[in-house]
């Protein structure tokens, strides 16, 4: 098998990217903080920044963070209102749940999350349900993108809000070469170091390369239903977030 997704059809892809979840679930963590230099947590603080959940109120706040994997994310928000969200992970991957839950056990706030086991693309939550959707470096991971972007739509209280943050498509010059050899030469080698195999980092490079431009991205946000879309670059655009609302 080829991890390329040009090689793989979509119903595969499921396949591979649950492998490759499965296998790094244990050292996922740390394999974030080694080949990003520790720069992720940054990005996930920004996200959380921008998302600003309350730290009060006569109801309940509620997120869905998908693909919420070993609940970092997750952890921010909670931590950032101040142990008054109530944050669902959710993931299609067991095995990072399992570490995710884990985890949380040692959090300042481990009674504001749940893990629930569920695909992006098929959400077991009634429509209007949360006051924010929240993915991180998931969606490029999830094969029908715009399904998913659906169901978070479907899921969404009205006054409700997406953030997606990933990888997207570096635009400063010199950034982008640097950043390319960074990508071939270093990650592989780096993954395969760590947990005894490259081609699930390779895969991870390529994802990365295939995910749409931040112009084609923020139309399928539009095109699920959301409204003032706007996207912001992070660390020349290595990374973005992508927001919107369901008005
Ligand atoms: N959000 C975490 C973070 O930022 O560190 C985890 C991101 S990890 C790169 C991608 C996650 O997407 C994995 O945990 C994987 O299992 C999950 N995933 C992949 N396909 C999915 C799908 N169809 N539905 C839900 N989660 C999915």
């Amino acid at each position: 098998t080829h991890f390329g997704e040009q090689t793989v059809a979509l119903e595969d892809k499921q396949g591979l990217v649950n492998k490759v979840f499965h296998d790094v679930a244990d050292r996922y963590d740390l394999m974030n903080d080694l080949m990003s230099g520790g720069i992720h947590r940054i990005w996930k603080d920004a996200m959380v920044a921008d998302l600003a959940p309350p730290k009060t109120g006569s109801r309940p706040y509620k997120v869905l963070d998908m693909a919420g994997g070993t609940g970092d994310v997750a952890e921010r928000i909670i931590n950032a209102s101040v142990g008054y969200a109530e944050v669902v992970v959710s993931d299609i991957n067991s095995d990072m749940l399992r570490v995710g839950a884990e985890r949380a056990k040692a959090w300042r706030f481990p009674a504001q999350a749940s893990f629930v086991e569920a695909n992006a693309e098929e959400l077991p939550f009634p429509d209007n349900s949360f006051d924010a959707y929240t993915i991180a470096f998931g969606i490029r991971n999830v094969p029908r993108i715009q399904q998913a972007l659906g169901e978070a739509h479907r899921v969404l209280k009205r006054g409700g809000r997406i953030l997606v943050l990933e990888f997207s498509q570096v635009d400063v010059p010199g950034l982008d070469s640097l950043y390319n050899a960074f990508s071939d030469r270093v990650i592989p080698p780096m993954g395969k170091m760590v947990t005894g195999d490259g081609q699930p980092y390779q895969y991870l490079v390529e994802s990365i390369r295939k995910f749409p431009s931040p112009p084609i991205f923020s139309g399928m946000l539009a095109e699920a239903g959301f409204k003032r879309v706007k996207h912001t670059p992070y660390t020349g655009n290595i990374a973005a977030l992508f927001s919107g609302w369901k008005i």
